[in-house]
């Protein structure tokens, strides 16, 4: 049995007082969630969240991580960097990241293998374009991502790993895959990595559903079998919207 991972995106949200008053909210209200409980913060809320989380089930995340251990690369912070800062989750290769930053297949895996080198959980975002959708492509598109991205990965580190799939044409726009639309897609993606994997690394890996998760779908989007949690944007924000998706099984 995977257990289940919901992790907040909070983009680029929240001061740090923004950011203690969520956590403090959320600290006694998910304290007995079934499931992990992440939220992926901006690098300067980390001491905020990290403090105001402190002793509790709530795991420090961040967005992005380079992949070089240090040098010329202004305005950039490595994995060691948000190791030491208690971060244990990293985002890795969100398509907003992909579709302003220039965030490529290769990028993604070299930040992913800089991420599990410095002993944090990659969180690895996959997902088609609305048009490679319609044109019958999402299958390709995340399996081929998907590979990329875990790639150089050993069996027990793509185990460790959690994907998330995320259509891009869902996140953010109050549009949500169907139940049976990412069941099926992160099946096939669980089936990419057994092919290239084995079937004990793809029943062990976490594959997250992400894009306009929410109170109101998140019973039935986890109801899914393959469905292994949330990788949540919008309703990461208010602590009442995100207790009730952390909380989608009470
Ligand atoms: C996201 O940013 O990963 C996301 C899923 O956003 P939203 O929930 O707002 O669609």
């Amino acid at each position: 049995m995977r257990k289940a991972i919901i992790a907040g995106n909070w983009k680029m949200n929240k001061t740090p007082a923004e950011a203690a008053e969520l956590v403090k909210a959320l600290v006694p209200a998910v304290k007995d969630a079934d499931c992990d409980v992440v939220v992926c913060v901006p690098a300067t809320d980390f001491a905020a969240v990290k403090e105001a989380a402190e002793g509790s089930n709530i795991k420090l995340g961040a967005q992005n991580v380079h992949f070089a251990k240090s040098g010329a690369f202004t305005g950039e912070l490595s994995a060691d960097m948000l190791k030491a800062c208690g971060v244990e989750y990293v985002v890795i290769g969100h398509s907003e990241r992909r579709q302003y930053f220039g965030e490529t297949d290769k990028t993604v895996n070299a930040r992913v293998r800089a991420c599990v080198a410095a002993g944090m959980t990659p969180i690895i975002c996959v997902g088609e374009l609305k048009d490679e959708r319609e044109t019958g492509y999402t299958d390709i598109i995340v399996e081929y991502q998907t590979l990329m991205a875990l790639h150089g990965l050993s069996n027990d580190e793509v185990k460790a790993s959690v994907i998330a799939y995320e259509p891009v044409w869902a996140i953010g726009t109050g549009l949500t895959a169907t139940d049976e639309q990412a069941n099926e897609t992160i099946g096939v993606i669980r089936k990419a990595i057994e092919r290239k994997y084995g079937k004990d690394v793809s029943d062990a890996v976490r594959i997250q559903y992400g894009g306009s998760m929410n109170p109101g779908n998140v019973k039935g989007l986890m109801a899914q079998p393959e469905i292994d949690g949330g990788l949540i944007g919008g309703a990461s924000l208010k602590a009442p919207d995100f207790t009730s998706v952390v909380l989608y099984n009470k």
